[in-house]
């Protein structure tokens, strides 16, 4: 058997851990381990570099080079042998060390006298926390053994770094990662500040013992883990809604492959023989993993690290014997920290979280639509978050400008819970104004819609004061299950809405999915440019069967009452005429079947794409409604991915172009005497939503929580001293309108 021989860095490796278990300062115990290791390996010299900020490396403890140096030598990553190893997670072995590329030669060290010289990171779980060296005088070259050996012992190290086995009173005492603060900036999701705790989507596993006395029983623990671990990748590949083809299967095809690597499995058993815990071999394979993916830009072979790092996870909870943390348990001020999360996932938690940071996602995600949904404030691409967060650890959230500070300093949470404060006296001020109308100075009254995709929106619409929901998005039913949701559920769904709408309208927009949002039961079309590809309305008049369900659902939901539908990404009337074609014939199959069925219905088209604005008058006449839906019209106006961080916000919705296009949409609507609204986000942006009344909107919709403050600007404003801005920004051929509107409300005492 593999771990039947004995290996030398086992005792070592059991003599730390005593040494590491008496009582003692983390700078005693740091001492202690440099002259064991050095003992046992036989070192002229060991030491111990720990990281003490972000890019410097600190000697922290030496066993043969000048003691004075210690807590005085300090290297820059990437800057010298041992930089270069924190660099690049590898280790330096070398017989001649002066010669060495990189080397650095520090005279208070003293290590002149000492030629080979052995680095390898302190690492884990790919976050290198420092180097671990041993020297000799003599030429030597160490050998693969010593290598693995001095490895072996730097994962233990990192362990008990994790634990907090350096942390003493001392001044110059070591602190473990993940007790200092820490910033990132990412980007905004969805707008709103929380202040809350950290709960992990995937609970990190704490190794308290990372050395073990039984080998035998860990690779048993490791392989009963393994066999789990394939046994539920295997039942995750036949579960039947999976067995088409598609991205999920791709990845649980990866899964099955890297579960069933030999030299995975095979390094993972080395490191249990030389002494290693089962958890501690995995999280050892893990950070290999990691520094690999750190240094491999290929999106595709990254990719496939994450599914390998994915795996590790499994395997680590199930060595733990810890779950996924289920929906069920979440603390009361619980912000969720994923590196990303499905829909159904993120619906599961629920209001319960105060807000949520990924690691990845975009704007447009699946995680992100259901957080808007939810009014859960948002922040995405906050770069190393799941390794740096620990579940309990303090965190803020805001979500208005994509900042996380986690564990932070008082005078920063103190600022926080400031702005936290103003926030929430605003939203008093707003809901002071619930029932007033949105009329402005010069008598003219907005309809202001809410936006909603989830029953759960529903609460909000007595709250917000809205007049009704302008879109209600119906894709969210579609894209957190797993099968195409039944016509009965639809409907008794659609039922409950306008329940609680309580007589309010609610415009139901059909399906649209395609481009980033992907159903998971339909096999994905491999498009050069999603967006601007087979989606929303083109899916649903080439497939119509779903179309034709989910109108009867609706048809159903609403029994007699009145009803307003929308098609989504209209390009041209006839896409319009045939949808609309469906539920006339729908309409007639109900009455044949003597169901009851409104005479009140009213079918729209949202305008999303230029083409439409330039469709013939018969078009405007034909339809009962326009909704412009800017998130895409903006990004076609201007050719800018709505999704691509390089663009996005490049182009400004109240560009002077930009503005006169939309003039022009409301005029042609005007003169067929076709209602129009704007349920764009834009909408929600309060300087932008007076533009747009100033241009003649007088329907908006937008989410419930920017209803607040975009009434409370407009009941303070002359409509017609902003038209005048506006056109005097045109006259003046400025790019756009923003500084003149700016400055209007400038005079007016206003901050936007
Ligand atoms: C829009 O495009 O403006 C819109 C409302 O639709 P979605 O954001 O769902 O594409
Ligand atoms: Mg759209």
């Amino acid at each position: 058997m593999p771990y039947s021989e004995a290996v030398d860095s086992r005792v070592l490796l059991r003599r730390l851990r005593d040494t590491l278990a008496e009582p003692g300062g983390g700078q005693e115990r740091l001492d202690s381990i440099v002259r064991l290791i050095a003992g046992g390996l036989v070192a002229d010299v060991c030491s111990v570099y720990l990281k003490r900020e972000e890019d410097w490396l600190e000697l922290c403890a030496t066993f043969g080079l000048k003691a004075e140096a210690v807590h005085l030598t300090r290297l820059k990553v990437g800057q010298g042998l041992v930089g270069r190893i924190a660099d690049s997670a590898e280790p330096i072995n070398t017989r001649d060390a002066p010669n060495t590329r990189g080397f650095r030669y520090m005279p208070e060290t003293g290590e002149e006298l000492f030629s080979s010289f052995l680095g390898v990171p302190i690492q884990r779980l790919g976050e290198v926390l420092g180097v671990l060296v041993v020297q000799n005088r003599d030429h030597r070259e160490y050998s693969d053994d010593e290598i693995y050996a001095l490895e072996v012992i730097a994962m233990v190290l990192a362990e008990m770094a994790e634990l907090g086995a350096f942390v003493g009173p001392g001044a110059m005492e070591i602190a473990a990662q993940h007790r200092l603060p820490f910033f990132v900036r990412g980007l905004v999701g969805q707008e709103g500040v929380a202040e809350g705790r950290v709960l992990l989507h995937e609970p990190q596993i704490v190794v308290s013992n990372p050395v073990s006395d039984d080998p035998a029983r860990e690779y048993a623990r490791l392989h009963a883990a393994i066999e789990r671990l394939r046994e539920e990748v295997d039942e995750m590949l036949a579960a039947d809604y999976l067995s088409k083809a598609g991205d999920h299967r791709d990845v649980l095809q990866a899964y099955r492959m890297f579960a069933h690597d030999k030299g995975w499995v095979r390094r993972m058993e080395a490191s249990i023989e030389s002494g290693l815990a089962a958890e501690v071999a995995v999280e050892k394979e893990q950070s290999a993993t990691r520094a690999r993916m750190s240094r491999i830009a290929d999106p595709y072979i990254r990719e496939r690290l994450h599914d390998l790092d994915d795996l590790s996870n499994r395997l680590l909870r199930l060595l733990a014997g810890v779950d996924a943390i289920s929906g069920r348990e979440v603390p009361d001020d619980a912000v969720l920290v994923a590196r990303n999360i499905g829909p159904a996932e993120l619906l599961d938690y629920g209001r319960r979280l105060k807000g949520v940071v990924l690691e990845e996602g975009s704007v447009g995600s699946h995680a992100a639509i259901v957080a808007r949904a939810l009014a859960i404030p948002l922040v995405i691409h906050a770069e190393r978050i799941t390794r740096e967060a620990k579940n309990g650890d303090p965190i803020l959230v805001d979500g208005d400008v994509g900042a996380v500070h986690l564990r932070p300093e008082e005078g920063v949470a103190r600022a926080f819970r400031e702005k936290v404060e103003m926030l929430a006296g605003a939203q008093q001020a707003y809901a002071a104004l619930r029932d007033r109308p949105a009329t402005t100075r010069d008598g003219v009254t907005l309809d202001l819609y809410m936006n909603a995709g989830l029953m759960a929106d529903l609460p909000s619409l007595p709250k917000c004061g809205a007049a009704g929901v302008g879109l209600f998005r119906t894709e969210l039913q579609f894209l957190i299950r797993s099968t195409v949701p039944k016509r009965a559920d639809l409907a008794a769904l659609y039922a409950r809405i306008l329940d609680s709408a309580g007589g309010k309208p609610v415009t139901f927009r059909t399906l649209d999915i395609g481009s980033d949002k992907v159903l998971p039961y339909m096999k994905r079309q491999d498009e050069p440019n999603p967006a601007l590809g087979w989606r929303a309305i083109r899916v649903g008049l080439d497939r119509p069967g779903i179309m034709r369900m989910q109108v009867q659902a609706l048809l159903r939901g609403a029994q007699g009452r009145p009803l307003r539908i929308m098609f989504p990404f209209v390009a041209e009337a006839v896409e319009f005429e045939q949808g609309r074609e469906i539920i006339v014939t729908e309409v007639a199959r109900e009455r044949a079947l003597e169901r009851p069925v409104s005479t009140d219905i009213k079918i729209g088209a949202m305008l999303e794409t230029p083409s439409l604005a330039f469709a013939s008058a018969r078009f405007f006449e034909m339809v009962d409604f326009v909704s412009i839906g800017g998130n895409d019209l903006k990004q076609f106006f201007f050719a800018a991915d709505r999704e691509n961080e390089l663009v996005r916000r490049r182009y400004d919705a109240l560009s002077i172009s930009y503005l006169g296009f939309l003039e022009g949409i409301v005029a042609r609507c005007a003169a067929h005497g076709t209602p129009v609204s704007f349920c764009g986000e834009d909408a929600g942006r309060p300087l932008e939503a007076l533009a747009f009344a100033a241009i003649g909107f007088r329907q908006l919709s937008m989410r419930p929580a920017s209803i607040g403050p975009v009434k409370a600007l407009l009941r303070q404003v002359d409509l017609s001293e902003a038209r005048a801005a506006i056109e005097a920004a045109r006259y003046e051929a400025a790019a756009t309108a923003r500084p003149a509107l700016e400055a209007l409300l400038g005079r007016m005492g206003f901050v936007v």
